[in-house]
């Protein structure tokens, strides 16, 4: 069976300290619960896309190592196909993950070898691009690497979404230009206009921000859908010309109401929804797509974890219903 939808991106071994509050500089905070499994922005949007029921297969780069091995059993055992690049001479990622009592988290990440992926094996993996429909790619890794899985998806017409997470301090103009789609957060939706136009902006201020000014502002990106996680407020969608079968160029689209007990990997999970909803629905307006990324992004923050935390089909349907076909 030929994929539907490929993910390239990051695998990255979480480790998750639940805490009442952030400790301060210096300070000791003693944990209440403590957590360690799969993760990474890519692996987490391929995960939450292949539990919509789409056929989808993860490209990534993970060391020679014991938490390389986690990786390959939790993605066997979960039955999402995989391309996996071992380096032996770099480290699988780790992360360390704070999560406080409002579910808000801190996060430092080692990339270890999604850094260093060869962009010669995204090359050899053309047949994967052969008859798939959609690429999603986020900036964990080489940009090298990142920007051969564009032109491949380019040369074999898939829909290109780039969830521009976290910015690349190298991220230049003609990366947005290959994609069809972008899924910032606030923050990195103020860092992006600041890099592309030079305009500043207070990432909290985004979801309080007039519809018609952020449109405009998105419209700077030039990148035809610009879709602004708004965390428990929402999104925001901005189309250029191609309005993606909406009757609006722009609107919001308000957070599911939910039992909040981590944030972390919301994104994620939004992405990985966006990309599966593309193909679950052809042809529906692409509000409708966004409310289910809005769904499965909800659904992922009542649960703790990352990867593991991403809802299947089913819990999205029976807790929202199925999206409507107009
Ligand atoms: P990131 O995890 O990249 O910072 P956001 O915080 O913007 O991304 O969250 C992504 C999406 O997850 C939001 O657009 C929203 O749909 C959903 N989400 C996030 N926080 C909440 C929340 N507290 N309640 C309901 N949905 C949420």
């Amino acid at each position: 069976m030929s994929n539907d939808v490929i993910v390239f991106g990051s695998y990255v071994q979480d480790h998750a300290w639940h805490v009442d509050h952030f400790a301060a500089p210096g300070e000791t905070r003693r944990a209440y619960a403590f957590s360690t499994g799969p993760g990474g922005k890519g692996f987490n949007q391929a995960v939450a896309c292949h539990r919509q029921g789409v056929a989808t297969v993860f490209m990534g780069a993970i060391g020679h190592d014991p938490l390389g091995e986690v990786a390959q059993r939790f993605a066997a055992a979960e039955g999402l196909a995989c391309r996996w690049l071992i380096r032996h001479d770099r480290p699988t990622a780790a992360s360390s993950i704070v999560v406080d009592s409002r579910g808000e988290n801190q996060i430092a990440v080692a990339l270890g070898a999604n850094e260093f992926f060869d962009p010669a094996f995204v090359r050899d993996a053309e047949p994967e691009f052969v008859g798939a429909k959609v690429l999603l790619v986020q900036l964990e890794n080489n940009l090298d690497a990142v920007i051969a899985a564009l032109r491949m998806a380019k040369k074999h017409q898939l829909v290109r979404i780039l969830n521009p997470a976290p910015v690349h301090p190298k991220l230049e103009r003609d990366l947005l230009v290959d994609i069809d789609i972008t899924t910032p957060n606030e923050t990195e939706f103020a860092q992006l206009l600041r890099r592309m136009t030079g305009v500043k902006v207070d990432p909290a201020g985004l979801a309080g921000t007039a519809d018609e000014r952020l449109h405009q502002w998105a419209r700077e990106l030039e990148v035809p859908t610009v879709v602004i996680t708004l965390g428990a407020s929402g999104c925001f969608v901005s189309h250029g010309e191609n309005q993606r079968g909406d009757n609006h160029p722009y609107y919001r689209v308000p957070a599911e109401s939910v039992k909040v007990r981590d944030t972390t990997g919301a994104g994620d999970a939004f992405s990985g929804g966006l990309a599966a909803g593309l193909v679950m629905f052809p042809g529906v307006p692409f509000l409708r797509i966004a409310q289910w990324a809005t769904r499965v992004a909800a659904l992922s923050t009542e649960e703790i974890g990352t990867a593991p935390a991403m809802p299947v089909r089913r819990e999205v349907e029976n807790r929202f219903g199925k999206p409507q076909a107009h």
